[in-house]
């Protein structure tokens, strides 16, 4: 299915050939199941980085050392929620014992009294808080872009064809205030606000963003009924296809495939 599709895309470049493809340009965006959490690893040629790093309990640990991952060009924290941000005390120890380095943490201004941003700085990790249109250089050439920072990062990584939302807790307020301030914004793949929750994913966001893949990560029977049934409903019904909605609680960790202007596929 993966080769067909990939095939499927080339029959329309022109330079297309197996020798071309080996050299593409190419990122792994990768929703790592954190159970009731949230944690995405981006691989690229010349950097890794995590946007959000799930609770102190996750393994976030064992998952960078099964993958190989020594070094870190960044950490993005979306918000300060401990299921989101409770893995820093695991990656801070890793610093510590010199199994990790990371470049910097990135995070936004409700986040700056926290404790674990001063236990990063005397481990000699750079912390910044970031703003909104901010840029990250880390995956040049693609565009990694912050939308928004209230309430949660929202941040969008892109090549002219395809792109990758990840909103974090996003709620459908501020929701509403992304498509103000970015009205043609539109989206490839959307990692699901707030676990699927009720509060996320509003009909015009949805409507207007236009994703063709969605990803929940979600743990096996947590006690908040996420995904909620209705923002199920209305996935369903943008996506229209359902094979591409992806959960951790019933898909595990799910990487996606990404090659520079040329597609993305699970
Ligand atoms: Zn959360």
């Amino acid at each position: 299915m993966k080769i067909k599709k990939f095939f499927l895309i080339c029959a329309f470049l022109f330079a297309c050939t197996p020798g071309s493809l080996e050299k593409q340009d190419r990122l792994y965006v990768e929703m790592l199941d954190v159970g009731q959490g949230l944690s995405f690893l981006i691989k690229g040629k010349n950097c890794n980085s995590l946007y959000d790093t799930g609770t102190p309990d996750s393994g976030i640990d064992t998952m960078l050392q099964n993958r190989g991952i020594k070094s870190l060009c960044s950490v993005v924290l979306s918000h300060k929620h401990n299921d989101h941000t409770g893995g820093m005390s695991v990656l801070i120890q890793m610093v510590k014992n010199g199994e990790l380095r990371i470049n910097r943490v990135l995070f936004e201004s409700d986040a700056a009294e926290e404790p674990y941003l001063e236990l990063l700085q005397n481990a000699g990790v750079k912390i910044q808080e970031i703003s909104r249109n901010d840029t990250l250089a880390d995956f040049l050439p693609w565009t990694t872009r912050i939308l928004y920072t209230t309430g949660s990062i929202t941040m969008r990584l892109s090549d002219s064809e395809n792109s990758f939302l990840f909103t974090g807790d996003l709620e459908a307020e501020q929701e509403k205030n992304i498509l103000e301030l970015e009205p043609l914004l539109s989206i490839t793949a959307l990692q699901v606000g707030h676990h699927g929750s009720k509060t996320s994913s509003s009909w015009d966001f949805l409507a207007q963003i236009q994703p063709k893949m969605a990803f929940i990560s979600v743990g096996k029977y947590n006690s908040y009924g996420h995904p909620h049934p209705e923002t199920l409903t209305k996935l369903n019904i943008i996506l229209q296809d359902t094979t591409q909605v992806f959960r951790t609680d019933r898909d595990g960790s799910v990487t996606v495939e990404w090659l520079y202007k040329i597609g993305m596929w699970k």
